[in-house]
């Protein structure tokens, strides 16, 4: 199953960086609720340390895995021949789960560094469909997801994932435990649907979450001038508080104070 370092070229644009300890690797995938789901979508599962576990804990025709990179896409198709059909070359950041019928599934990975801001807001793009994901990330981003209001991270993916999801930051990871060995720590954390998710405009909400952090200290009346067009602006709550001073919860309610007057 080993493929050795020096027959595979890693590629730097894909940022690779393989994960080598096997306790670690199960100790994510054995985070995964496995609860009835139509499926579990591994993300650039690479060289397959967590597809192995995956395979043998799930249900394996139900195991999809998404890699980009061709040479990688022949090495999991040898090595996971039960999953040949289920082996999709593919960006993720392209990939529509409804091309695929796929309308209740979990995701997992040790998710590419550079693009897993990108990565979330893909997954918020689908969130109906996904109720779970154990994802690894870079552990200042990972710190960023999980932080609360008025803690130092605490911004727009904050915001936005907990909006959906309760999260919960699992452990950290050294980064020696990867080749090749990367420039930062890494963490693993868990995002579960929540029981009760608010309606709003996910747009809107969207557009009010970035647009407040974007000047994170001024107070809402000022950073949310793009709306004081319409009516009774300034009767919204909360105008003299400040994006990071202000919980997931109000700004849902906030985002509603928005679209009932507009
Ligand atoms: N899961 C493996 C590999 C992690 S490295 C492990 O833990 O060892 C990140 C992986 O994501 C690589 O295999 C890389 O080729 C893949 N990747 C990078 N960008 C991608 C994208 N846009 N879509 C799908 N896979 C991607």
């Amino acid at each position: 199953m080993q493929m050795h370092k020096s027959t595979f070229k890693i590629r730097k644009k894909f940022d690779q960086y393989f994960l080598k300890d096997k306790n670690i690797a199960k100790k994510i995938v054995k985070n995964l609720s496995f609860q009835n789901y139509d499926a579990v979508v591994e993300i650039g599962p690479g060289l397959g340390i967590l597809t192995q576990y995956l395979l043998n804990l799930y249900c394996r025709h139900q195991v999809f895995l998404i890699e980009i990179d061709r040479e990688l896409i022949s090495f999991l198709k040898k090595n996971f021949p039960i999953s040949k059909n289920r082996i999709i070359h593919k960006d993720f950041l392209k990939w529509n789960p409804e091309e695929m019928n796929l309308h209740n599934f979990a995701i997992i990975g040790n998710f590419p560094y550079g693009i897993s801001s990108q990565i979330i807001f893909h997954i918020l793009k689908y969130n109906q469909y996904i109720p779970e994901c154990i994802g690894m990330f870079q552990k200042e981003l990972a710190k960023r997801i999980t932080s609360h209001e008025g803690e130092k991270n605490y911004g727009i993916l904050s915001v936005l994932v907990q909006t959906f999801y309760d999260v919960k930051y699992l452990f950290t990871v050294k980064k020696q435990v990867f080749f090749p060995i990367p420039n930062v720590k890494s963490a693993v954390i868990s995002f579960k649907k929540k029981n009760e998710i608010l309606s709003c405009n996910k747009d809107l909400l969207f557009k009010c979450v970035k647009t407040a952090f974007n000047q994170r200290r001024k107070k809402l009346k000022n950073s949310l001038k793009l709306f004081n067009h319409i009516s009774n602006f300034y009767q919204i709550p909360f105008l003299n508080k400040r994006a990071e001073e202000l919980s997931v919860k109000e700004f849902l309610q906030l985002t509603k104070e928005i679209e009932i007057r507009r």
